[in-house]
């Protein structure tokens, strides 16, 4: 065991491998070893696990199902399990994360929250936790994503978020970040609560963390199904890589299961518009982490394009980082198409709407041939109501309106 207590690959600098770490200016990291101080001593404390399964139970709705999905399976020759993480409070995996860094924040006597959304999903988990616990919330978001993420926009208002338009850059995601992070390093008694495993240290340590109920349930439902607690396969969609870590932490030291991670090809690898980081991507230094992440000519962050809002990050965390270079876990890069594909074949297959960087997982099911005997686990970490306009003026839908 090392100093954060975890079954992952971590040094006590926060370094998976050569990614990771914490680089910020010294005023910043004061206020992130205030809450490395804070995570480490409640992580592992029974009051505080408590507390956090009892909501993860009666307020969010877990364990989540795991669903053998039969037409899906015969349809590939395979045994498709799907993680319904679609079905939890609020829609996706982010309200696991949420409320895991709230109730810390409560411990640390914090009364003001501050986050960052792009799609505005983590937004609305973390507005939702906020109203629950009585927190202050604002949440800094590109003023371009504010355009285009209208519904998020007024859920979080409705639930009581100030949602702060980030305007520097290219108005997204990216300068979201970028402005939460200044505004929690001129005022510590903000607490920042990050939505994907992203980040200095002893972020993408703690959303991992926090996120680890997805393959911990996974390991006991396939136990009751099957009788076997380890699947072949585990395949999750990769934004800033949280649902991913989720579904992958109680396997990623069990060489017989395959990892394989989705990342969002956009219009392809070598369209230039694209947010498949791991397959272009350089090493550099991307909000306080050494990472991969994708540069331009000049060695500036070069602009994600996805069209699925959860997945354009120009970077990835620095567990995924390591993952991918080390081999333990494989990458498929997934285009905007075969995504909006893989969306109408489970929908139509299964009666499932996914999330559309959900869809990215299940495409990997066209991409790759499984075995007649294999077990398939896809994480489908989000429910696609937010998507139904991408999804019906796409040709995929052509055909289905009478
Ligand atoms: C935010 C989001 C993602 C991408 O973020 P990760 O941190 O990589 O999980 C994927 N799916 C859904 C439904 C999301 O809301």
């Amino acid at each position: 065991m090392n100093l954060y207590k975890s079954i992952l690959p971590v040094d006590e600098r926060g370094f998976y491998g050569e990614f990771g770490g914490s680089f910020v200016p010294p005023e910043l990291q004061k206020n992130i070893d205030e809450l490395q101080e804070a995570y480490l001593r409640y992580v592992d404390d029974p009051e505080f696990q408590k507390e956090f399964n009892d909501l993860l139970r009666d307020y969010v709705g877990r364990p989540s199902p795991l669903y053998f999905a039969p037409r899906l399976s015969e349809k590939y020759g395979t045994n498709v399990y799907l993680k319904r993480e679609d079905l939890n409070h609020t829609g996706a995996h982010k309200i696991n994360n949420a409320i895991g860094q709230a109730l810390l924040a409560k411990r640390m006597g914090k009364k003001r929250i501050i986050a960052e959304t792009g799609a505005g999903q983590h937004g609305v988990a973390t507005a939702t936790v906020c109203a629950l616990m009585g927190l202050e919330c604002s949440v800094y978001m590109g003023e371009l994503d504010i355009q285009r993420q209208r519904p998020n926009v007024e859920r979080m208002k409705m639930l009581g978020a100030k949602v702060i338009p980030a305007i520097s850059g290219s108005k997204t995601l990216n300068d979201a970040v970028n402005e939460a992070l200044e505004a929690w390093m001129k005022d510590p008694e903000n607490f920042y609560l990050i939505g994907s495993a992203v980040g200095p240290q002893p972020y993408p340590e703690m959303v991992a963390r926090f996120q680890s109920v997805i393959s911990e349930e996974i390991k006991k439902q396939l136990k009751e199904r099957t009788g076997k607690e380890n699947p072949d396969y585990v395949v999750a969609c990769l934004g800033g890589g949280s649902n991913a870590a989720g579904a992958f932490y109680h396997f990623i030291n069990e060489p017989a299961v395959r990892l394989i991670a989705a990342e969002a090809a956009g219009k392809g690898v070598d369209s230039g518009e694209t947010a498949a980081t791991l397959t272009i991507g350089e090493k550099g230094v991307l909000h306080g982490s050494q990472t991969l992440l994708m540069k331009d000519e000049q060695g500036k962050v070069k602009e994600a394009y996805s069209l699925s809002a959860g997945l354009d990050y120009p970077g990835i965390g620095p567990l995924h980082a390591h993952l991918a270079k080390t081999g333990r876990m494989e990458v498929e890069a997934v285009t905007d198409d075969e995504a909006l594909k893989a969306a109408f074949m489970l929908t139509r297959e299964e009666g499932i709407i996914p999330a559309l960087e959900s869809s990215h997982a299940l495409a990997v099911l066209e991409k790759r041939k499984f075995g007649k005997d294999d077990v398939v686990v896809i994480n489908i970490s989000g429910r696609g109501d937010k998507d139904l306009d991408n999804y019906l003026n796409s040709p995929f839908a052509q055909g289905n309106q009478e």
